[in-house]
């Protein structure tokens, strides 16, 4: 007899029929001899309805309310669902987030879970009920017992972190769709059901945008070493199973506050070349990587940003051994990259050997803001200017002077208390034959913010960030160019980066009321964009997947405003009302889409 987490998404309890469904499923997994504790989300698109009621009222509802408000959604889907089980038969309990003990951070709409106590539910499962826990919301750890809720589509995180302190065999999160697929079949209905992916994918891919499972419920399976399976509510299929490495021991309590970097990696052993001042065009990131993609040249970081003008720098990091070939390519392209003959713009290629790329790495950066900050502040107090920087949902790498390194990774391991490792890690879990890229995702709620002629000396990203942080913005995706402007005698970079939509207001008065002070250039915000991403564990070591992306872009003329990269992914930033195209392109060119049209249930 093992016990089992079971959570149902608020479509798959969005009627009274549904919740029926809900409670045999769960005595039919009693009847084969588990004991079952199931999660539930309010029903259907109740918590919506109420942030639009709320919304009626007031734009800025106190956040505190907004968790009295919400919180109510998932009490009457975990009343209806224990009627129907004790309707069945089945001897069920219903209980509060604060009547189990959900113990959370006193931040209200966005509490990260603390610790649960486990001691009253023992007892209701030793008594042969099924427990139904109300999912999303907790108890401050304050003397005042707040409710709290854990931000939106947070139910899965309520029922793996359920999962890892009861030590369940399995956390089963049910929902409309059979699993998880290669990209949102809402956008893409060709796309396919996968039969597992590794935590390290599935933490960016929800972070990029793939809904189907919260982030924070990815972290907690990868920290606890959960059993995770996504698989419908409607039918039998086994769904899809997230795979975690096995993880070390770590302690029950503080279960969300594990610390926000695992590692700090670094590689020596790189050389960046830059092209600078390239037409800002479809199709010439698609040019320049296909070329090196058919000398079989793997390139590592890529970063291309804004632009002043109507021209664009991108830069890439490859293996030293690999620089002069890869010269040569940019070389042999550059003379032809104008934007029409009369034009006297002359690309340009740099090549640096002299470069290190240093990155912290952790899934506890999700959401919480000031961890780059704390890393550029850590490197700018250690005198260390930062050339590029590029980030991904769970990693921030800059390039430094390779003299600097040492250095460099002896105050980041200080800052985050952690060892540093030469290699990326975390990979493991995945086998051998891991696909060059296992899904696609598009995320239309960003807003790009971009700052012109930002000082290039030690300091001055750590100042921004730290000071986005305190005002509780958390920054997405940051890319600092390669291109260096002299602005009244004084080198310049451009910085840009990518937030919430709902926070860019807040970004662009906090970073104006600062420019003043740090000598910035203008403050420019872009609402109308879409980020389209890749995901794969395989593209490590697979040349060509940055050329493949950008070439199925480029075939549909769209044009790239931003490309960041990690280790697993590519993001490329494009205009919002190409999103749709761009997802389809690139989900296809990776032979991501099947024949068979995906079912969703509504
Ligand atoms: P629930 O209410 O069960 O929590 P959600 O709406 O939060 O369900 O998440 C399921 C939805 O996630 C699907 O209906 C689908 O539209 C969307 N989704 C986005 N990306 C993916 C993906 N890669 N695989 C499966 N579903 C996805
Ligand atoms: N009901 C909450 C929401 O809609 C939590 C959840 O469904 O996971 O965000
Ligand atoms: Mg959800």
């Amino acid at each position: 007899m093992a016990l089992i987490v079971q959570k149902y998404g608020g479509s798959s309890v969005g009627t009274v029929e549904r919740i029926q469904a809900v409670a045999q499923r769960v005595q039919a997994t009693v009847a084969i001899g588990h004991s079952v504790v199931v999660v539930v989300s309010a029903m259907g698109k109740t918590t919506d309805g109420l942030v639009k009621l709320a919304a009626d009222i007031t734009d800025q509802p106190s956040r505190r309310e907004m968790d009295m408000l919400l919180s109510t959604g998932e009490q009457v889907s975990i009343a209806l669902l224990t009627m129907a089980l004790q309707a069945l038969g089945q001897e069920a309990i219903s209980l509060t987030g604060a009547q189990v003990g959900i113990v959370t951070e006193a931040e209200h709409t966005r509490a990260r879970i603390l610790e649960i106590k486990t001691e009253r539910l023992q007892r209701h499962l030793k008594e042969g009920k099924v427990i139904v826990v109300a999912g999303f919301q907790g108890i401050s750890e304050t003397s005042d017992l707040e409710i709290t809720t854990l931000g939106r589509g947070g139910s899965d995180t309520s029922a793996v972190a359920l999962a890892a302190a009861l030590q369940a065999e399995t956390c089963e999160i049910y929902t409309d769709v059979p699993g998880i697929l290669t990209t949102d079949p809402r956008l893409v209905p060709e796309a396919q059901l996968m039969d597992e992916i590794t935590s390290d994918e599935m933490l960016e891919l929800a972070s990029l945008g793939a809904k189907v499972l919260h982030p924070r419920a990815v972290e907690i399976a990868r920290n606890y070493g959960v059993t995770l399976v996504v698989r419908s509510s409607w039918t039998d299929q086994p769904g899809t199973r997230v795979i975690s490495p096995r993880p070390q021991p770590r302690p029950l309590e503080g279960l969300e506050l594990a610390q926000p970097v695992d590692a700090v990696e670094f590689d020596t052993d790189q050389a960046k070349v830059a092209l600078l001042r390239i037409p800002d065009r479809p199709g010439i990131a698609a040019r320049l990587f296909g070329e090196l993609a058919t000398q079989a040249l793997n390139v590592d970081l890529i970063i291309q940003s804004i632009h002043e003008g109507n021209t664009n720098d991108i830069a890439f990091t490859l293996v030293k051994a690999n620089l002069t070939r890869a010269e040569a390519v940019a070389a042999a392209i550059a003379p032809a990259l104008r934007n029409n003959l009369a034009d006297t713009t002359q690309a340009e290629v740099m090549v640096d050997q002299r470069m290190a790329k240093i990155s912290i790495a952790g899934a506890g950066m999700i959401g919480r803001p000031g961890v780059a900050a704390k890393m550029f502040s850590s490197l700018a107090a250690a005198g260390i200017n930062i050339q590029l920087i590029s980030t991904s949902e769970v990693k921030v790498s800059c390039t430094i002077d390779v003299d600097d390194c040492d250095r460099a990774i002896r105050v980041l391991c200080d800052a985050f208390e952690v060892t540093s490792s030469p290699r990326p890690q975390g990979h493991t879990g995945a086998n051998a034959a891991a696909p060059v890229v296992r899904g696609a995702a598009l995320d239309t709620q960003q807003a790009q913010i971009a700052i012109r002629h930002v000082p290039d000396r030690p300091g001055m990203a750590a100042r921004i960030f730290q000071l986005l942080a305190t005002h509780g913005v958390s920054v997405d995706m940051i890319i600092q160019s390669q291109r260096c402007r002299l602005v009244r005698g004084q080198a310049t970079r451009d910085i840009a980066f990518t937030v919430a939509q709902a926070d860019a207001p807040t970004a662009k008065a906090v970073v104006e009321a600062a420019a003043a002070e740090l000598n910035l250039g203008d403050v420019a915000v872009d609402d109308a964009i879409a980020k389209v991403s890749v995901v794969g564990t395989g593209m490590i070591d697979a040349p060509g997947v940055a050329a493949r992306m950008f070439k199925a872009l480029s075939e549909q003329g769209i044009n790239l405003k931003m490309i960041a990269t990690s280790e697993i992914k590519i993001s490329c930033v494009v205009a919002e009302d190409e999103g749709i195209t761009a997802l389809r392109a690139v989900h296809n060119a990776f032979g991501l889409a099947g024949l068979t049209r995906t079912v969703v249930h509504v």
